[in-house]
């Protein structure tokens, strides 16, 4: 359960949206058609995803679930542009990523997506505040705008009282806290987290399940996460079945049976 504490706050956070956007119906945030991906491992290949068909929906919680090496990581790094496809095309945001330089493309990742790890990769000399800060000193944000946002994030994500400790002096998952807060710092479009729930207990887990969910309304963002679960369903909005490197079946909630 989410912790629904006094420093969480409920409903959205509007100044983050514009009345217009609001008005206007969202394109999905990311597209694949006929994304493949071969590995090369010595002289063999190995096809890791072959053929995927999917998108990622506005403002929506969406989990790629499929079993270890089916292919969610290869598929994550993809959508977030740290890996690049053999075949077929990725648009996030409405931008074909795949047309853009090396450079180009850091520079789009850094504006518009947000990461959140299984070992929650967090700098260990950094307090909750200064990792939830550090992307928006990276980007060059004015102290005026760091000293808004990131005492917001750290109530959105109930560690007010955090701010100042160390990664050391969290429990792993005020660490997660903390980095799904840091994710979102430079107001990302989407956000990827491989496994996000990996490395907690099963608790902690779906607390962690249930903010993501949260921050997806409040920040009006979209997640996408993978997961082994099949425990995680009940969380999202839509799934994404994976096999083999195979889309077996995706699911939106409250339509039809999972595969
Ligand atoms: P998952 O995240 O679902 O466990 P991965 O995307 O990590 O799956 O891996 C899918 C398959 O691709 C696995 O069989 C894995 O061994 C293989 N694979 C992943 N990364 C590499 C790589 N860099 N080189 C060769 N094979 C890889
Ligand atoms: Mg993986």
């Amino acid at each position: 359960m989410v912790r629904q504490g006094k420093q969480l706050h409920l409903g959205r956070d509007v100044s983050d949206n514009n009345s217009s956007e609001q008005a206007t119906a969202h394109p999905p945030v990311a597209v694949l058609t006929q994304v493949e991906k071969t590995y090369h491992l010595d002289a063999i290949d190995v096809p890791v995803i072959k053929g995927v068909n999917a998108l990622v929906r506005h403002a929506c919680f969406t989990v790629v679930l499929g079993p270890s090496g089916s292919g969610k990581t290869t598929l994550l790094n993809m959508i977030g542009c740290i890996d690049k496809p053999d075949k077929g095309e990725i648009v996030v945001a409405g931008c074909k990523v795949g047309e853009l330089s090396d450079d180009a493309l850091s520079d789009f990742r850094a504006k518009n997506i947000g990461f959140i790890f299984q070992n929650f990769n967090l700098l260990p000399v950094l307090s909750a505040y200064e990792n939830i800060e550090y992307p928006m000193l990276l980007a060059g944000a004015s102290a005026k705008k760091r000293a808004d946002r990131v005492p917001k994030l750290l109530s959105a994500v109930g560690l007010s009282d955090k701010a100042h400790n160390l990664p050391g002096q969290l429990s792993g998952g005020q660490r997660q806290r903390v980095a799904i807060a840091r994710a979102l710092a430079r107001k990302p479009k989407l956000v990827i987290a491989d496994e996000p729930t990996a490395n907690l207990d099963s608790q902690t887990g779906a607390s962690i399940l249930a903010l993501m969910r949260h921050m997806v309304e409040y920040f009006d963002v979209s997640f996408i996460f993978s997961s082994h679960d099949r425990e995680v369903i009940k969380a999202a909005d839509d799934t994404i079945f994976l096999k083999d490197g195979l889309i077996q079946g995706i699911r939106r909630k409250g339509q039809g049976a999972a595969p």
